[in-house]
């Protein structure tokens, strides 16, 4: 039996990751079980560069195989902005209702086919400081012309699935789950924790 550890002390993410990588033959540990590991600043440019950031220093402090994550929206007419700076938005405070109001208000009168845009979530894979695999999962939708919905978390009120019309806070966590980008680079990180812990 091998440990991957998940490097995050966020309990949702801690349960969804787990679910799905349920069955494999691991022990999962996250940021929980171990005291004192440094604070990690995501001072990258790309989602790449801070789960990478994160999976590395884990890996050396924990000496297990790790894996990280860091995810955000990317919306067209803002030219890919929030981006890693999306729980950040509107002030360091990361407070979801002002991120939504003030995208709100820089969407103000955007015709909806220009209002499109993706979630993009990456995850970094490393041992002993080095990385072994980068993968991403996205997810495209539009920006809703105001909040509508009452579960999850983020921008989940304002991003739009284009095959049912509901936003992913319409959507609830089960069917949201199934599509979503941290769903998708999830399984492909599965599948190469599969390779790792076969070595
Ligand atoms: P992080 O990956 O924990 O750094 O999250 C970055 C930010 O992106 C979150 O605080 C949310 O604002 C946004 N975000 C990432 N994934 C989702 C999602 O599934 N729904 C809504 N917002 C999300």
């Amino acid at each position: 039996m091998s440990d991957i550890v998940i490097a995050t002390r966020n309990a949702g993410k801690v349960k969804e990751i787990n679910a799905i990588l349920r069955g494999m033959n691991a022990t999962v540990y996250s940021l929980r079980d171990f005291g004192d590991t440094p604070e990690i600043v995501e001072d990258g440019k790309t989602f790449e560069e801070n789960a990478s950031k994160k999976a590395r220093i884990i890996s050396q402090c924990t000496n297990k195989l790790t894996i990280a994550d860091d995810s955000g929206l990317e919306v067209d007419f803002l030219g890919g902005r929030p981006g890693v700076r999306s729980s950040r938005f509107a002030g360091e405070d990361g407070d979801y209702l002002k991120n939504n109001k003030l995208l709100l208000r820089l969407m103000d009168g955007v015709p909806n086919y220009k209002r499109g845009a993706r979630f993009v979530c990456v995850i970094s894979i490393a041992q002993k400081g080095k990385i072994l695999e980068v993968v991403r999962g996205t997810c495209t939708g539009r920006i809703a012309l105001k909040m509508r919905g009452k579960t999850g978390f983020g921008y989940d009120p304002l991003f739009i699935d284009p095959k049912t019309n509901k936003t992913f806070a319409e959507l609830g966590p089960r069917a949201k789950n199934r599509i979503s980008h941290r769903y998708r680079a999830l399984k492909k990180a599965r599948k190469a924790l599969k390779r790792f812990l076969d070595n």
